[in-house]
């Protein structure tokens, strides 16, 4: 049974944000309610007034030029960014994430923004967005910031959202050339939460095929989606091989900090850490080299 509250539904993004700007800590946003609805459930949250933003189609988009990069509105669901073909071709990671995230039933009406905002560190989407170097633009009645998607999460359920504040948009910038990202994630069945998962990008030098950057992003190793900035230095600046694969998620595993839970020990995560990122740093080596 669900607490009392007052219910708004919004048309605009102007209308929502003067409710937010109104009710301030007392409101909270709900979109798709996927995660939302359990969390009001267990009466984690019992907000006083409940802003309904589904119902805003401006912020239901997905826009790419190569100079621009990607924007994707904070409602677009997770379904139509998988079917996507604009992402399906310049940002296949994207669309194979949202392929085994969740059920179908989930990613037609789960929306991009709630998962971000919801902030659970077992999200598919925050790791490949950090892997892709995303930002967020969040906006409020008296204007707009960008934040880099690395610096949203700060604990487990907790964002960089401040009172007043939505997300409305995604960006993310076009990768340089020779560049390769992959994810994937330890499952149980399809479409699980990840035990652990794995994001890594790696971009190559034109020619001589060095390591010229490389981003790697865990999830479900932390009380944020983590970023093994040491694991990244393990490739750059080499010509990557079996046993600096190797070494790169042996390194990862010493920085993630995983919680034991029913699916698996901390000691089990970090040793998924190794395999997993080794083994999707070695998918987008190969991406990267037929890029
Ligand atoms: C059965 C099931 C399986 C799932 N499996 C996976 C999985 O495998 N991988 C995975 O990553 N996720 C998984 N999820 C989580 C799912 O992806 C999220 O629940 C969903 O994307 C949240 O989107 P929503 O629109 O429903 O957000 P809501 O539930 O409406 O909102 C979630 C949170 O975000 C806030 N919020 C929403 N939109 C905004 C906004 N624009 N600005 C500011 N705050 C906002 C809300 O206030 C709330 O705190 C699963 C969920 C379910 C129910």
């Amino acid at each position: 049974m669900l607490a009392a509250f007052e219910y708004f539904a919004p048309k605009t993004v102007k209308e929502a944000l003067s409710l937010l700007a109104k009710y301030k800590e007392g409101a909270k946003i709900i979109a798709g309610g996927q995660s939302m609805l359990v969390v009001m459930r267990q009466r984690l949250l019992t907000p006083e007034y409940v802003i309904d933003i589904k119902g805003i189609t401006d912020l239901d988009y997905i826009k790419y030029d190569e100079k621009q990069g990607l924007k994707i509105g904070a409602l677009t669901t997770h379904r139509t960014i998988e079917q996507s073909l604009v992402i399906q071709k310049h940002f296949g990671v994207l669309s194979e994430m949202e392929g085994n995230l969740a059920t179908i039933q989930t990613r037609n009406w789960g929306t991009i923004g709630g998962n971000i905002c919801h902030g659970d560190p077992a999200g598919d989407p925050a790791p490949v967005f950090i892997a892709l170097n995303a930002k967020l633009k969040l906006a409020s009645s008296t204007g707009e910031r960008v934040i880099d998607m690395e610096e949203f999460s700060k604990d487990y359920l907790e964002v960089a959202l401040g009172p007043g504040e939505m997300l409305s948009e995604i960006q993310i910038p076009t990768p340089a050339p020779h560049t390769g990202t992959a994810y994937e994630k330890l499952m149980v069945m399809k479409g699980d939460m990840g035990i652990v998962g794995a994001a890594v990008s790696i971009t190559l030098k034109a020619g001589n095929g060095v390591c010229e950057n490389a981003r790697i992003a865990l999830a479900n190793c932390s009380s944020v989606p983590l970023r093994a900035k040491k694991a990244e230095k393990v490739l750059i600046g080499k010509t990557i091989n079996n046993a600096i694969l190797t070494e790169a998620g042996e390194v990862a595993s010493t920085e993630a900090d995983p919680l034991a839970d029913v699916h698996g020990s901390a000691e089990y995560r970090r040793e998924m850490v190794k395999v997993f990122v080794k083994r999707v740093a070695q998918i987008a080596l190969e991406r990267a080299r037929a890029a």
